[in-house]
């Protein structure tokens, strides 16, 4: 059987065919740890995530890397604010993230490489691109110079010249052209940085994907994946810098085969932004579903398109969730007859609409099909829609005992949680200690927010 993906650079779906058949290598655009991850964010993570399972079933082995941005002018403002060290901030939340991904049944990455420990390869990087005259030094700041990359635009499709003359913002005075973008900047005072060619400093936010997929995976890889709001400017400039390491423009492709982007999230049809304050964070989510709810939730809609969610859909996906828990409880055959399928058909079908740009809804659909078909049949036949239908639940991460030990612990958590939010509205604040002390035996670190208590593992 074929796979095929759609791919946002040629705008085509795609035979996908690896260069190396004995590992799959893909990149994604990984999260800037800073605060709790919300719905949207894990929206790449779950799809990702199935699509390295999907590939799993053909290949053997997959190797997946999505970086971990611990250096971020945002993340300086948010260690002032809550006064901590910008390691302490970063090592919390990017722990936090596994953990939330973990509880929608998303396996670790191969690797999850830091951008501060890369500092060096960018740059190596970036001196390549002054050296190759596609970077220039302008207010202390060293900048790519769009110009020189005659491919720039081919991922968004863009055109670039529309731009110059449109009007749009007026042009940052440094700049020799909007598009511009940072490589590396200077840091004073008490801003983090590094040593470099250019002075104290540090890297831009684009050149570290650059310089970590080619350190980690090499030139070309496989498929890069993120959010589509990444398309542009982010992935459009991870292109430009990664091909213009050689002699001339390099084509696009010479960075990697397939871009896969995934669509928006939005609740009640409306974007989910601070401002509005509809922002769900997974973990809140997770106090009333189970994470496999949520894994079904996202994978609802095809990942290319966007996604609504809203309590009510979320209600009817845990319904349907628990609806076919009945067939865990079927004694119809041995443990490992649910694992071991040879020549199943209604998999094959399945699978099928997996293999076609990991069609989610289409698979939903023959999984919903084959369900219909149990209770009517042979017990033989019985047992191989009900093999298919439990393998079909596993691919797809959303099966019975896709629970986590973290989520086996929440109730206990959440009870403790609650004993300490009514000691404290009683001003019972001894006994609020008490439980606090209490959740951090259990490694659970809280944080009193004006949107209630927060908690996560910290080990
Ligand atoms: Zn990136």
């Amino acid at each position: 059987m074929k796979i095929y993906l759609s791919d946002t650079l040629s705008k085509k779906k795609k035979e996908f065919i690896p260069i190396d058949h004995k590992n799959v290598r893909i990149y994604a655009c990984g999260p800037t740890v800073y605060n709790f991850p919300h719905f949207g964010n894990a929206r790449m993570a779950v799809v990702t995530d199935l699509l390295v399972r999907v590939l799993k079933q053909k290949y053997k082995k997959v190797t997946f890397i999505s970086n971990i941005t611990d250096i971020d002018d945002k993340i300086i403002e948010a260690a002032k604010e809550q006064n901590v060290t910008i390691g302490e901030l970063t090592n919390k939340y990017h722990l936090i993230y596994n953990q939330d991904m973990e509880s929608l049944g998303v396996s670790l990455p191969t690797f999850q490489p830091k951008a501060t420990d890369y500092i060096a390869d960018m740059i190596d990087f970036i001196k390549i691109l002054v050296d190759n005259k596609c970077a220039y030094e302008s207010d202390g700041n060293i900048l790519f110079d769009t110009d020189s990359y005659k491919y720039y635009g081919a991922l968004s499709k863009r055109v670039m010249n529309d731009q110059k003359t449109g009007t749009r913002v007026k042009k940052a005075n440094y700049k020799r052209n909007d598009n511009d973008f940072i490589l590396w900047k200077p840091s004073f005072k008490n801003e983090p940085g590094w040593d470099s060619p250019w002075g104290l400093g540090r890297p831009g936010w684009h050149i570290e994907c650059s310089a970590m997929s080619k350190k980690c995976l090499g030139l070309p890889f496989d498929i890069h994946c993120g959010g589509v709001d990444l398309t542009f400017p982010h992935h459009e400039n991870e292109i430009a810098q990664s091909c213009s390491l050689g002699n001339g423009n390099l084509k696009p492709e010479s960075f990697c085969n397939y871009w896969f982007h995934n669509g928006f999230v939005t609740f009640d049809n409306i974007k989910m932004s601070k401002s509005l304050g509809n922002i769900k964070l997974v973990r809140d989510l997770l106090k009333k579903y189970e994470g496999r709810v949520l894994r079904l939730c996202l994978l609802s809609a095809h990942y290319k398109q966007p996604l609504d969610f809203s309590e009510n859909s979320l209600k009817q996906f845990k319904n349907y969730l628990h609806k076919l828990d009945y067939f865990y409880n079927v004694n119809f055959s041995e443990e490992y007859e649910r694992e071991k399928i040879v020549n199943n058909n209604y998999f094959e079908e399945f699978l099928s609409s997996l293999f076609d740009d990991i069609n989610t809804p289409k698979a939903l659909r023959i999984l919903n099909d084959h369900i219909s078909k149990v209770r009517n049949t042979t017990l033989t036949e019985k047992k191989i829609i009900l093999q298919s239908i439990f393998k079909s639940l596993k691919i797809l991460g959303i099966e019975k005992s896709s629970l986590n030990k973290l989520e086996n612990d929440k109730g206990e958590i959440m009870k403790l949680i609650k004993e300490r939010e009514n000691a404290r509205k009683n001003k019972n604040f001894n006994l609020a200690d008490e439980l606090r002390d209490k959740l951090k035996k259990m490694h659970i670190e809280i944080e009193d927010t004006p949107d209630g208590t927060k908690w996560f593992k910290t080990k």
